[in-house]
């Protein structure tokens, strides 16, 4: 088993940990193989979070997806900053996280990176501003940004880069991806002109931020990017894709997601219309809409 995983993933040793905010740590790992891995701001990678003879019993628990903050090629070094919240699999990881400890990670992916635009609009949570602050601190000062980010109050505050501040808002004791956030962004004014908007966070909170942009603003979904969260889910139980694989084929995206993965899956290579639309996951019609 350990030979089979130190194939499947880089392996590195957390160097640091230290606080970024109230309930963020900012996890430093080293290793060889992150001096050559390819990497662009806003994509995140794939972190085991338990123990590999958990992972048969446990299978969704096994990994966790996080943004890269920070890849520093020259010291080998990549940096995840993780919300402590709740007793979830990944929160217990990042308490747990130590000086020494080993780590196995997968390379890094996604679609959240920079696009051409005239300006960039962001808008997220607190675990949103962690990909946000590596792709604008990869935008020159004079590129223009607007945006909004959504946090529980001041303390919860991700440091952003300098030239390029976005303003947040505290959202107190209501759940992440508030009204708030959405009244927020109806208040700003950016060119008329659409840009590129990148949102992340929380599923639902990104589609009504994305339907308001395309309804009320005239937005083509194409200047829109999102930060997947049917590769979240896919990501977060990567043994569980075998068994959930007629689930993760009722919605095209994950499907595109799944198939990326499972290039020799039979079931995967036949033309969208012959997939199977039983099993699991009859919710899922958020899942669809994000991917349209
Ligand atoms: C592309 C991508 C990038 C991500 N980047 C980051 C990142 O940089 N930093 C980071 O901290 N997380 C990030 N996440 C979220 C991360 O993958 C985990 O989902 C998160 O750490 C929770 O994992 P868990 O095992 O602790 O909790 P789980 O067991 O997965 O969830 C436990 C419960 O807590 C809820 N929950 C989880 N997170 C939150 C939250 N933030 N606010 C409110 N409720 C929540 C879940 O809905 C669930 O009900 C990212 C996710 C994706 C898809």
């Amino acid at each position: 088993m350990r030979h089979l995983v130190e194939h499947l993933f880089m392996q590195g040793v957390i160097q640091e940990v230290e606080p970024v905010t109230n309930r963020m740590r900012r996890i430093r790992i080293v290793g060889d193989q992150l001096r050559t891995v390819p990497w662009i701001p806003g994509q995140h990678v794939g972190i085991n979070v338990t123990a590999p003879q958990r992972w048969l019993r446990h299978p969704r628990d096994a990994r966790r997806t996080y943004s890269v903050r920070h890849l520093g090629q020259t010291r080998g070094s990549l940096d995840v900053c993780i919300l402590d919240h709740g007793d979830g699999p990944g929160a217990a990881w990042s308490r747990a996280a130590r000086p020494g400890r080993q780590v196995h990670l997968s390379h890094p992916e996604g679609r959240l990176t920079l696009r051409d635009a005239p300006y960039h609009l962001f808008v997220g949570d607190e675990t949103a501003a962690v990909p946000f602050a590596a792709m604008l601190e990869a935008l020159p000062p004079q590129v223009p940004v607007y945006g909004v980010l959504e946090t529980d109050s001041p303390a919860g505050e991700v440091p952003l880069p300098n030239y390029h501040q976005l303003p947040w808002i505290h959202r107190g004791a209501a759940p992440t991806g508030s009204a708030q956030l959405l009244n927020a962004l109806s208040a700003l004014d950016p060119p008329q002109e659409p840009g590129t908007a990148y949102l992340a966070g929380e599923a639902r909170g990104c589609q009504a931020i994305r339907d308001h942009l395309v309804r009320e603003r005239g937005w083509s979904r194409r200047h829109i990017v999102v930060n997947d969260p049917s590769g979240a889910w896919v990501d977060n139980c990567w043994l569980a894709w075998w068994t959930n694989i007629r689930w993760t084929a009722r919605c095209g995206g994950c499907r595109d997601v799944a198939a990326k993965r499972f290039e020799r899956v039979e079931d995967l290579s036949r033309p969208a219309a012959a997939w199977p639309s039983g099993g699991r996951g009859s919710g899922r019609s958020d899942c669809r809409d994000m991917h349209r």
